[in-house]
């Protein structure tokens, strides 16, 4: 990369109503369809759509990139953007980049994903008490500890901050522990986990679809950890079992979302030994200087705020 890149890049998880085939009678909340094409509208009138191969293009070739340039990104390769996403920027003739979990049949719901299926039924005290009970003494203490550590960070004053406490033990601190145990309150409370599972994970049917219809596919790891959590040869087997999903559909060079926006010092380098050119971020950032660092707007978050101000 000669120079910085100016490119606003939203980024975006559930797009669905209620009721609908994405949302499924889950009760997981998102961006409202009607919200979504309403953005769609604004940023049309602001800036001009790029597609990955146009990045990929000013980053290997230092193309430039038209002025108020803008791509649009989906995480997490869930049915959503096959159902709702797909139509809307086929009819556009617009393009999408799809960060998908190498999701194989039978594999079932990364922990992240169990969580809002069960936040969604139990609610925030339901969850946090059906996994309390599931703990051992030792375990019990590992959550108080951490509880405590990320109240700082998330100190519970609006519901958003209580969920994001449970959510940072969950799926930092005790995520080994809990994976099976939220598992089993899945089947319990939810229903059977990789019949959701499949359902839920775009299949390699729709990926082949989508990208006859102009959409490209990025990484997004196996099973979804925060990359500072992790070590450095968990971070490895992540970003290999990315690569190797890839190449089923597309021979790349691909670009790649680190969950949760988690960074480490070496993903960049173990990145590009995988023919991953590029890796987006969750930092609001509109210029970008390293292609292993490319920040993002959170596009759900904006259509809420402009609600809240209208
Ligand atoms: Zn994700």
């Amino acid at each position: 990369m000669n120079q910085p890149l100016d490119l606003t890049v939203m980024m975006y998880h559930y797009v669905r109503d209620p009721g609908d085939a994405a949302e499924a009678g889950s009760g997981i909340p998102g961006m409202s369809v009607h919200a979504f094409e309403a953005q769609l509208d604004t940023l049309s009138r602001q800036h001009t759509f790029i597609t990955w191969s146009d990045l990929q293009l000013a980053l290997s070739e230092n193309k430039p990139l038209s002025s108020s340039a803008c791509l649009l990104t989906f995480d997490d390769g869930i049915c959503d953007h096959y159902i709702n996403v797909f139509k809307i920027l086929r009819d556009r003739n617009l393009s999408g980049l799809f960060f998908v979990l190498d999701r194989f049949e039978d594999r079932g719901l990364i922990l992240g994903h169990k969580i809002h299926f069960l936040l969604a039924k139990l609610g925030l005290p339901g969850l946090r008490g059906a996994v309390w009970e599931k703990l051992n003494s030792a375990q019990r203490d590992q959550f108080k500890q951490a509880e405590k550590r990320y109240q700082r960070q998330y100190p519970g004053t609006s519901i958003d901050s209580r969920i994001n406490l449970l959510k940072a033990m969950l799926q930092r601190d005790l995520s080994i522990e809990v994976n099976p145990l939220l598992s089993d309150l899945f089947e319990m409370h939810v229903g059977s986990e990789n019949e959701t599972a499949r359902s839920y994970y775009l299949n390699l049917e729709q990926i082949r679809e989508m990208r006859a219809g102009g959409m490209h596919f990025g990484g997004h790891s196996h099973n979804h950890p925060w990359f500072d959590w992790i070590d450095s040869d968990t971070r490895r087997a992540e970003v290999k079992a990315s690569a190797e999903w890839l190449q089923q559909f597309d021979s790349g060079p691909w670009a790649f979302a680190y969950p949760y926006g988690g960074l480490s010092d070496d993903s960049a380098h173990i990145l590009e030994r995988h023919a991953f050119v590029a890796a987006f971020t969750t930092k609001t950032q509109l210029t970008h200087s390293d292609p292993y660092s490319i920040g993002r707007l959170d596009g759900e978050e904006m259509a809420q705020e402009s609600q809240g101000y209208a």
